[in-house]
């Protein structure tokens, strides 16, 4: 198995940004050995279970979504997803269980981690 490359490459993907409509943050698997592939990488969407690391992905206005950044905890992942988001406007989805929506921090329940919490009831 390959090493995975941490990192974004949204440059290298969304050429043509009015073909994308949103970004997505997934839990992923690297199922290269389960699928017996050798020179390089195979990633599954593993939202609910024990991911791996997290990925960024673009979601397509025709459907499907694009990879632009594997990253290997989930606070490095949202970080990059609201970077990008940010220079597109595009709204960012975590998907991924158990990190915070809004910091990618690991939590055990709910949405959010305790310091996004309390900075929301701040600012209501
Ligand atoms: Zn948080």
């Amino acid at each position: 198995m390959e090493a995975i490359e941490w990192g974004g490459y949204a440059k290298t993907i969304i050429l043509n940004p009015a073909d994308y409509d949103g970004l997505e943050v997934h839990g992923v698997r690297d199922c290269a050995d389960e699928f017996g592939i050798t020179d390089g990488t195979a990633c599954e969407v593993d939202d609910d279970g024990n991911p791996e690391f997290y990925s960024v992905y673009a979601h397509l206005r025709e459907g499907g979504l694009e990879c632009i950044g594997d990253f290997a905890t989930g606070v490095d992942a949202v970080a990059y997803g609201a970077l990008i988001a940010g220079e597109h406007s595009w709204p960012l989805d975590i998907h991924a269980k158990g990190i915070c929506t809004d910091c990618g921090e690991s939590i055990e329940g709910g949405s959010q981690c305790a310091g996004c919490r309390s900075a929301e009831g701040v600012r209501s």
